[in-house]
């Protein structure tokens, strides 16, 4: 059977639910060898959470362009067995405005993203990430939780 969403964004940010959107991208791209990946991660410019206070601005982003790196060697390496097209992009801005112009300038027939992140509040059921992609963008959008 074919799949019909041919071309697939992962929103990646390296959250638990964000692994799993990959999974099923992934179990997607295993049953047809035409479906390809990007998976997209996008580097918030104002949300350098998680590092030392004590560190500079330009040591803390060197240190997370450091860490972002490894997370995407990860991923490279989780999706290394697959036959499909798949590829990396890393980009700068808000991200649900980045993913959503990077599916509609790339052709993406389907964003997988988790309901959650990697932000700390988890009262609402949507991060404003995946808040905002299922609120603005024009593709199909996977919500994976
Ligand atoms: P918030 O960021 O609003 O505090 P949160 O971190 O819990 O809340 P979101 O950031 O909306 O929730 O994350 C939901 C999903 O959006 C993640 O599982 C991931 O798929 C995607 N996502 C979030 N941030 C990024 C990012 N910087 N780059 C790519 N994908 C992202
Ligand atoms: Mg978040």
């Amino acid at each position: 059977m074919a799949v019909i969403y041919s071309r697939i964004l992962v929103a990646y940010d390296g959250s638990e639910l964000a692994e799993k959107a990959l999974e099923t991208a992934k179990n997607f791209a295993e049953q047809d060898p035409n479906v390809s990946i990007d998976v997209v991660t996008v580097q918030e410019p104002f949300k350098l959470y998680g590092y030392h206070i004590e560190l500079s601005y330009e040591q803390i982003q060197k240190q997370y362009e450091q860490d972002l790196k490894e997370m995407m060697n990860e991923v490279r390496e989780k999706l290394a067995d697959l036959p499909n097209q798949t590829q990396m992009v890393e980009l700068k801005g808000y991200p649900a405005r980045e993913i959503i112009e990077y599916a509609e300038k790339n052709d993406i027939d389907l964003i997988v993203m988790g309901s959650r992140g990697l932000g700390n509040i988890k009262e609402l059921f949507l991060g404003s990430v995946s808040h905002n992609v299922v609120q603005h963008s024009p593709k199909p959008v996977l919500i994976v939780k």
